[in-house]
């Protein structure tokens, strides 16, 4: 399989590794699969009782060709990743509320109690297996390649990338986040981590001004050049492949579930909570491959670009504004644009790919001057066919993760994101009607990583307790732990640059 950037007009055949490595295509574009594979339809049958790691071995050959990782490697490389994980299913499907047909996919099992581990525990070996390689095809006296990842974070992405690249060799990883503005639990997660290619900096500003000096950093072709700047946020395909996996793993898991009876009408429906729709568009392109998904639906928090399209063809920016699910509140979802890529080829774009790139390429550019574009009738209503959305206030985020408390009976206790996604589907499901659909609900992050919603949800409970009802022991000990932290009073780009170079050269590489 090879690959090519959404934007292009011109022919492309970009390898696996460098689609990875490089994260963004030359043109601002994102890397897509140069064909999406169709299964037979033996596959239902045939992978009805595989495991996680089987079943990811088995979608992810379709995307990598042999010579560029074997059969072997990648066994290893999926082995390796999810042996971190604390539940033998790795994502486990849980049912909520049988008699609604509502189940919850457990993605927060990995390191940082959150989906996003799914992705980056394997991004992070993948890195390393690229590099192992490259480096051990040089002659003696030739420096080592090397990647060195610079990021910012609001919180949950941070942890997860360094969780997923400590102690690998040849990379080095700078996480920036704003002094005092993340939770304790999160600050905690991130500099805990000792290992020392891990560089942790607590910088004097805000969310933006750490991200706007990164974007810098990665803008200053001379530093780029020489350290090899890289990024794993959630445009990387890798990470998109490595989500498709636990769509499968729960179709299968629910089959395995409902009585023989109810298998022959059974339909699924998957409502993920989303911001920068990466997590989502991995169930599509699951769909694409032949997995009868019915519907996909999109959760969104009062950050609703993506409701907002699905109702009007526009993508429309407006300014971001801060909600109980912080993980969701983006003003534009990057990896949407993956998405439109299908939906305008098959319509105005004419079957051509060529044609296609260039249509997307200039509603991008609108998006960047003008701050929004506007597809035609026919793409919206092609992705309305396969997207449902929803839009979901704090007030309801809060009342689904006490009314989830209340009437479940084991006082299940819903994480912010995940009640988002929870709203949607009980919303859908008694409009729906319809007791052969079962819902699959994607709980992205585990409830102790945002206490102060979780804890005014449920405070009035007489029985309840964070420490007790919530907080899992080893996040418990996290408070007690040394932390490693590099306070930084300015977020200028001279001031990060020469950091990251006084730190590299500490770790012996520069
Ligand atoms: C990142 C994140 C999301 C949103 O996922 P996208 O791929 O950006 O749509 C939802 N919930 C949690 C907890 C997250 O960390």
């Amino acid at each position: 399989m090879s690959y090519r950037s959404t934007r292009s007009s011109e022919p492309q055949s970009v390898s696996f590794e460098e689609a990875v490595i490089t994260g963004l295509a030359t043109d601002g574009g994102l890397f897509i699969p140069a064909e999406v594979p169709k299964l037979p339809e033996s596959f239902l049958k045939e992978w009805s009782g595989l495991s996680f790691e089987a079943l990811a071995f088995n979608i992810m050959r379709f995307y990598i060709k042999q010579s560029e990782i074997s059969d072997d490697e990648l066994k290893t490389l999926i082995a390796k990743s999810y042996s971190t994980f604390r539940a033998k299913e790795v994502t486990p499907l849980v049912a909520i509320d049988s008699q609604k047909n509502l189940y919850l996919l457990e993605l927060f099992h990995g390191p940082t109690y959150a989906f996003k581990d799914v992705a980056l525990q394997f991004v992070g070996n993948l890195f390393e297996f690229f590099l192992t390689r490259k480096n051990a095809a040089k002659k003696a006296g030739e420096s080592r390649d090397i990647i060195t990842v610079v990021g910012a974070t609001s919180g949950d992405t941070g942890s997860a990338a360094i969780y997923g690249l400590r102690n690998k060799k040849d990379v080095s990883v700078f996480i920036l986040y704003p002094t005092g503005r993340i939770s304790p639990l999160q600050e905690q997660q991130m500099a805990s981590v000792l290992d020392d290619n891990i560089h942790t900096l607590s910088v004097k500003g805000t969310f933006d001004d750490c991200q706007d000096v990164v974007k810098k950093v990665f803008g200053d072709a001379e530093f780029n050049q020489k350290y090899h700047v890289g990024a794993v946020n959630s445009i990387n395909w890798a990470r998109i492949l490595a989500q498709m996996t636990y769509y499968f793993h729960a179709y299968f898991q629910l089959l395995n579930k409902i009585p023989e009876a109810e298998k022959a009408d059974f339909k699924v429906k998957f409502v993920v909570p989303s911001g920068n729709f990466g997590d989502i568009l991995a169930g599509f392109y699951a769909k694409e491959m032949g997995l009868p998904i019915e519907e996909l639906v999109v959760a969104t928090n009062e950050n609703d670009i993506l409701d907002r399209f699905l109702h009007s063809g526009k993508y429309d920016k407006v300014e971001v504004k801060e909600t109980y699910s912080p993980a969701m509140d983006i003003c534009v979802s990057s990896n949407f644009e993956r998405f439109l890529w299908y939906m305008i080829k098959r319509t105005n774009g004419g079957n051509d790919d060529l044609k296609t790139g260039a249509i997307l390429a200039e509603y991008m550019k609108d998006l960047s001057s003008k701050g929004i574009f506007e597809v035609t009738p026919e793409t919206l209503k092609l992705s309305q066919s396969v997207l449902d959305s929803a839009r979901v206030s704090n007030e309801e985020t809060v009342k689904t993760i006490k009314e989830t408390y209340a009437n479940t009976s084991n006082n299940y206790i819903l994480d912010p994101h995940t009640a988002v996604g929870v709203t949607t589907s009980l919303r859908k499901i008694a409009s729906d009607k319809d007791s052969n659909t079962k819902y699959i609900s994607l709980s992205t992050a585990h409830p102790a990583k945002f206490s102060s919603v979780v804890n005014q949800a449920l405070s009035g409970f007489s029985e309840y307790s964070f420490e007790k009802s919530v907080l899992p022991e080893e996040l418990k000990k996290l408070a007690s732990l040394p932390l490693k932290i590099k306070l930084v009073d300015n977020a200028e780009l001279k001031t990060i640059e020469s950091i990251i170079v006084e730190e590299l050269a500490k770790e012996g590489k520069n």
